[in-house]
């Protein structure tokens, strides 16, 4: 690791806990503000508007309207505490702004002074305040220390999602000028290029075609990554970032083993070539809807009858619960497979028919856990059987794999802790928060390691593998000791003569 660091890191506790109030810790660390060109680009003004206060606190009264969750979350905290050691960020900084409650607070002290009638009659009786400069910068500084990821909300018994509250409190920054760089950005280079990284079609054929040579200098059979090809069955679309990074491309390599053995037909698309959707968020609806749209004109354009999801948790909550919402109705797909599905749900069915000849000591120099990605596990299902989402992708990695292990329960599953890299902060400026926010995780993975030896960690969600590439040496592990799922599926695969 060469890059300088100018913030202590934390020491891994013996266990979970609270750190202690540290007031203001992480109150210098905020995601670098959005130029006009992002703004623009995405529909909201370019720079902090004239009569700011005005039209936020119109667009909150707009949001409470629409959204009734959001009302019901304004109007049903008990202050009852449940939340306040919760989240990641708050484990890891002791800034007290990352308490759930308190970071909702930020939202909800302006919505009671101006849509409350105790707030506008005593407003410090009952904690409302002032929309100014200041509380704007607090909106600004927390609502991006929040990763979207609903951990609070599993413990909150009155089921208060501060996703959202985060959601919406950064769709009114956009709306008055102050957004932030890295999201706004990216969803630009989609709208303009199809992809977060802005890789351009013939960029993305030469890559596809030097995976394809890859692959067959492994193996020594042809598979293919075909791209735009008119008439395939299956439409995939995967996060870009498994076109080239580590981990990610090993788990597209073995998407392609997958579709390859079980004779699948398949295409990717130049057009739809991500799966991310950024516009969630920053709980832009009309941004999320445009990104979606791209996936129903590719799969028309292509005449497919499925679409595919792959290894992607934030694009999956948003496929799974409303892609169709977004893009209008699917009902050219074929009604015999889920619409959309995730590629671990085709990858199971396949191990469950015996389409796929595996061998799971090919992974036997491998002791891996599994890291389940908060948009996965608390944002949507997998499967037709409640919590599908997390029985499959262990029933996947055990029919693949001998040496499998559980970090600790209260870790796992709904209870699970996001990777710290989450909802748009996946960005170096923010690398303290990421690291900090990364400390329940590594405390869990460690926990397992000490028991178990582990050599690897799995996940199916992108900005997981991302985010843990690079904060794992931060922490003594290493940085390639995070896998695609679909990487350990690819390794495990038999190829016979007649498939050459
Ligand atoms: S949604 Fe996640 S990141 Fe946001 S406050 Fe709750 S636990 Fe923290
Ligand atoms: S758990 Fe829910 S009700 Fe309790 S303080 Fe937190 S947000 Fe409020």
């Amino acid at each position: 690791m060469t890059e300088k660091i100018d913030f202590d890191v934390p020491e891994i506790p013996a266990r979970i806990e609270d750190p202690g109030v540290q007031p203001h810790a992480s109150s210098h660390l905020k995601p670098y503000r959005a130029q006009h060109q992002h703004q623009e680009a995405l529909g909201f003004p370019g720079e902090l508007v004239d009569g700011w206060q005005e039209k936020a606190i119109d667009k909150l009264g707009e949001l409470t309207g629409k959204y009734r969750s959001l009302q019901v979350f304004m109007d049903s905290c008990m202050k009852c505490g449940a939340c306040t050691d919760k989240c990641h960020y708050y484990l890891g900084t002791g800034d007290p702004n990352n308490m759930p409650v308190a970071r909702q607070d930020l939202l909800r002290n302006v919505y009671r002074r101006y849509y409350t009638l105790p707030g506008k009659l005593f407003p410090k009786l009952v904690g409302a305040v002032d929309l100014t400069e200041d509380v704007l910068d607090q909106w600004y500084t927390y609502f991006h220390q929040c990763s979207q990821c609903r951990r609070c909300s599993v413990f909150c018994p009155v089921g208060i999602d501060t996703s959202e509250v985060s959601m919406a409190a950064r769709e009114i920054l956009d709306t008055v000028g102050t957004g932030q760089k890295y999201v706004n950005e990216v969803i630009g280079k989609v709208h303009r290029l199809g992809n977060n990284l802005g890789l351009p079609e013939p960029a993305l054929a030469d890559t596809l075609e030097g995976l394809e040579e890859d692959i067959e200098e492994e193996i020594g059979v042809p598979v293919r990554l075909p791209l735009d090809q008119a008439g395939a069955d299956i439409l995939l679309v995967t996060p870009s970032a498994d076109f080239f990074a580590e981990p990610h491309v090993d788990g597209l390599i073995g998407y392609a083993k997958v579709f390859h053995q079980a004779g699948l037909s398949w295409t990717l698309s130049s057009h739809a070539s991500e799966a991310a959707n950024f516009g969630l968020f920053i709980g832009s609806y009309d941004n999320m809807q445009q990104v979606a749209k791209r996936i129903r004109q590719a799969a028309l354009d292509l005449g497919v009858k499925r679409i595919v999801f792959g290894e992607c948790g934030h694009a999956w909550r948003v496929a799974y619960n409303f892609l169709s919402t977004l893009t209008g109705p699917l009902e050219f797909l074929d009604t015999a497979f889920p619409s959309p599905q995730h590629v671990v749900e085709v990858t199971h069915n396949l191990l469950q028919s015996g389409r796929l000849q595996v061998d799971p000591s090919a992974n036997d120099d491998k002791r891996v856990t599994y890291h389940d990605s908060c948009n996965v596990a608390r944002g949507s299902g997998m499967g037709d059987i409640p919590g599908g989402q997390m029985l499959l992708p262990r029933q996947v990695i055990n029919a693949v794999c001998n040496n499998f292990f559980e970090m600790p329960a209260n870790t796992t599953g709904d209870a699970t802790f996001c990777c710290g890299g989450g909802g748009g902060l996946l960005t170096d400026e923010l690398i303290e928060l990421r690291v900090k926010g990364a400390l329940p995780r590594m405390q869990a993975l460690q926990t397992v390691d000490k028991a178990h030896d582990i050599t690897h960690m799995v996940a199916i969600c992108a900005i997981c593998k991302s985010q843990f590439a690079k904060v794992l040496p931060y922490y003594g592990f290493q940085m390639d000791q995070i896998l695609s799922l679909h990487q350990l599926v690819g390794d495990a695969l038999v190829w016979k003569v007649n498939e050459v």
